[in-house]
């Protein structure tokens, strides 16, 4: 049993003492209707302590009235029951609460919520987005209508249903918070690959140019716009727009070479990769820009200009995949016996190098072969970066 869920469960039973402790002061005890509560919280606390958790939350339920003063701890003990994985039980104590007449606007409001939180535990989106937007509509308490409007928020991002997103999250959420600016950025970039598949560039700039204003540090952005430009053969532009990337983000330069290569190709301008090359190695040095360097270094002067240039980079910056790209020089010379020798060498940098992962979440650590916008175990954009550094791009 997770230890802050043992803390939770440990503040409602003295919530719950409390509360008993202080009705049982308050009347006669002879003529008391109820002998029986104060023995039904030692049980329920018994059972805590003795690691029986759910036998503890259905005592302490049992032996609490419903009245004004028990509503936080019921709701309390509900949410108890779906941070324990029983969302459907959770339901049923919310339910069983939203049912009382005696619940003031702000609880009935505070019910609600948390019933919401149960829906979408239990993935029925239909029924917390229902709950959800009568809240946003009617709750005269702006804390509650903000988190009512955070996971409408988190249920669209579920339905990929972006534009929703955005409404709901202008301009509050995202004026008040980063991380639903980054999110929103990336809502915008969605939307604009839709619209370049249903062939619609124009209102794909449009939302990225939006999305730009939201977060100009979204590297998303700038990929999309030298697509576009890509795709309809504009290669200078792309250049030009893929340059931007590590000034906003230089964790994000690895992404850029292989277009920038590429493209410049496509311009049959050797030289105008070379200095782009040259400028971004000054700008954020980096093992995949000095190997694509160096390889132009090797097609313009041969192998012992790229080899000289190689070794001195990694007298500075050890890497792996330079090590592996020097043996690949050193190998064209060599005779049979050598050719042998660095043969088994590379057997073993191969491995090294299709065993790691070449990107990682900053947030989380999830680490995979591909760069995810979004990243599949926290859910949170932008936070998946190509790793760098000895063992790195
Ligand atoms: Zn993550």
């Amino acid at each position: 049993m997770p230890d802050l869920l043992l803390l939770a469960l440990l503040l409602a039973a003295v919530a719950i003492g409390w509360w008993l402790g202080r009705r049982e002061r308050g009347k006669d005890v002879f003529t008391s209707q109820q002998p029986s509560l104060s023995r039904d919280y030692f049980v329920g606390l018994n059972y805590l302590l003795n690691e029986q958790p759910d036998r503890a939350i259905e005592t302490f339920v049992a032996a609490l009235e419903v009245n004004s003063d028990t509503i936080e701890t019921h709701i309390t003990l509900g949410n108890l029951f779906r941070l324990r994985g029983e969302a459907d039980r959770a339901v049923k104590i919310h339910q069983n609460l939203l049912a009382r007449p005696s619940l003031s606007a702000v609880q009935s409001n505070q019910v609600q919520l948390e019933l919401s939180r149960d829906f979408l535990h239990l993935g029925l989106l239909d029924r917390a987005e229902r709950l959800l937007q009568t809240l946003v509509r009617d709750t005269h308490d702006e804390d509650l209508r903000e988190s009512a409007k955070r996971l409408l928020v988190d249920l669209f991002e579920q339905e990929q249903e972006w534009q929703a997103a955005l409404e709901v999250a202008q301009p509050t959420l995202i004026s008040r918070y980063q991380d639903t600016r980054r999110a929103a950025a990336h809502w915008l970039c969605e939307l604009a690959e839709q619209d370049l598949r249903s062939a619609s560039p124009a209102l794909a700039r449009k939302r990225l140019r939006q999305a730009l204003s939201i977060d100009e540090h979204c590297v998303r952005v700038n990929w999309l716009l030298a697509k576009i430009e890509h795709d309809t053969g504009h290669y200078k532009a792309e250049i030009r727009i893929l340059k931007r990337i590590p000034h906003q983000d230089r964790d994000f330069a690895p992404i850029i070479l292989e277009p920038l290569r590429n493209a410049y190709q496509l311009l049959d301008d050797e030289n105008g990769l070379e200095t782009a090359l040259r400028e971004l190695i000054d700008l954020t040095p980096f093992t995949s820009a000095v190997i694509m360097l160096a390889e132009t270094l090797q097609r313009r002067e041969g192998n012992d200009a790229a080899a000289a240039f190689i070794s001195e980079q990694l007298a500075t910056a050890p890497s792996l995949r330079g090590v592996d790209y020097l043996m690949d020089l050193y190998r064209q010379k060599a005779d049979t016996e050598e050719r042998n020798r660095i043969d088994l060498l590379k057997r073993h940098t191969h491995t090294l190098l299709e065993a790691r992962p070449r990107h990682r979440c900053r947030r989380c650590g999830f680490a995979g072969a591909q760069l995810h916008w979004r990243c599949p175990s926290c859910r949170s954009w932008g936070t998946t970066k190509p790793i760098t550094g000895i063992e790195g791009e």
